[in-house]
């Protein structure tokens, strides 16, 4: 069966959980997840026994040709999308809507309350967002191409890379190279951190700050396939290793190979997350590592899960998570490594494999 149906069939069963007879679907990217439709303008109208894009006249061939079977409503140009919902809800005699509390805005809920009087709007946050968090095999193949596109670009970059070259000349080139390999572009603007630019979590790359203007740059990039995405961080040196760089790249490497050997189908996002945490708290760092230890990648650079403290959630088999511990000290810098993580049925999987031992980041 297509995996775009299995996605709707799916999305139908937490529907029936949530006593919902429909559930409007107005993220764009959860649009896409359970339609195939790359549009926007468009929202999914899904019921217990039939699916309808409501969209534009702009958007008629692009659904022929993205979405085939499914049934689509072209509403008139003189009627907003709102009101095609609601005439549509209406005619559907539908009672209990479900919707995307985090998604649809405040104003498009207001009209849809005072339009549909008997109809039940119901709040069924993150409905779509728990499914997309389990990739199916087609999902994790288009995250393996982002990966190998963004590592195959950071390999070119390190070779060229050179003392003088500005932050912001980096990054540049490094978004140049991720579509020169095959992405459609950067999965978020690039971050290249030297020196103590690199205690900022999400530097942005400035004009003003050169490589060798301190001995290290921390690079954070990825890549945008079709369409799903990758994150990863590594640390270049590019002057002499201190022993205080040495101290603090040990501790995070340690870290996050301790918190990848976690990571397994029923392990608790929360004790992944802490098992990163104490290596660096034992090394006297807890306080300098204050963000979660990694998030979920697919459509989103950033979606679920959350490996954090206090997650409730259970990893299982087709999660792909980064796994990103860092150590930053204000005025000197910082030092985050990251890899991209799929829970296998018996383990895990790292789907980078650029080199990270501290003898590989040297020149
Ligand atoms: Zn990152
Ligand atoms: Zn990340």
């Amino acid at each position: 069966m297509d995996r775009i149906l299995l996605r709707r069939d799916a999305a139908r069963a937490r529907m029936a959980v949530e006593n919902v007879d429909a559930l409007l679907v107005v993220h764009p990217t959860n649009v896409g997840y359970l339609t195939g439709f790359t549009g926007d303008s468009s929202v999914l109208l899904a019921g217990r026994d039939r699916d309808l894009i409501v969209s534009d006249g702009r958007f008629t061939t692009q659904l022929e040709q993205e979405c085939p079977g499914l049934e689509a409503v072209i509403r008139p140009a003189v009627e907003s999308l709102n009101q095609a919902v609601a005439r549509l809800v209406k005619g559907l005699g539908i009672r209990r809507l479900g919707f995307e509390p985090s998604h649809l805005s405040v104003a498009d809920w207001d009209f849809l309350r005072s339009e549909l009087t008997s109809t039940e709007l119901v709040a069924t946050d993150g409905l779509v967002e728990t499914l997309r968090a389990v990739k199916d095999e087609a999902e994790v193949a288009a995250i393996r191409e982002a990966v190998d596109f963004a590592q195959r670009a950071f390999t070119k970059l390190r070779a060229g890379l050179a003392d003088g070259q500005t932050e912001k000349e980096v990054a540049d080139r490094l978004e140049a190279l991720l579509r020169e390999f095959g992405a459609t572009g950067s999965s978020f603007p690039p971050i290249v951190a030297v020196g103590r630019r690199a205690a900022l979590p999400h530097a942005r790359p400035t004009v003003e700050t050169r490589i060798g203007d301190d001995d290290f740059v921390l690079i954070d990039w990825g890549a945008t396939g079709r369409p799903y995405k990758s994150d990863l961080t590594r640390m270049i040196v590019t002057g002499k290793v201190t022993p205080e760089f040495e101290k603090v790249y040990r501790t995070v490497l340690t870290a996050q190979e301790r918190a990848i050997a976690a990571i397994r189908p029923g392990a608790k996002a929360q004790d992944v997350d802490a098992e990163a945490r104490s290596v660096i708290e034992q090394a006297g760092f807890g306080r300098f590592f204050d963000h979660g230890l990694g998030h979920g990648i697919g459509m989103d650079v950033h979606e679920g899960p959350r490996l954090r403290k206090e997650s409730p959630t259970i990893l299982e088999p087709g999660m792909v998570v980064t796994v990103e511990p860092g150590v930053y000290l204000p005025e000197w810098g910082g030092v985050r490594i990251e890899d991209d993580v799929l829970v296998t049925p018996d383990g895990c999987e790292v789907l980078s494999d650029l080199p990270k031992t501290l003898d590989a980041m040297r020149p």
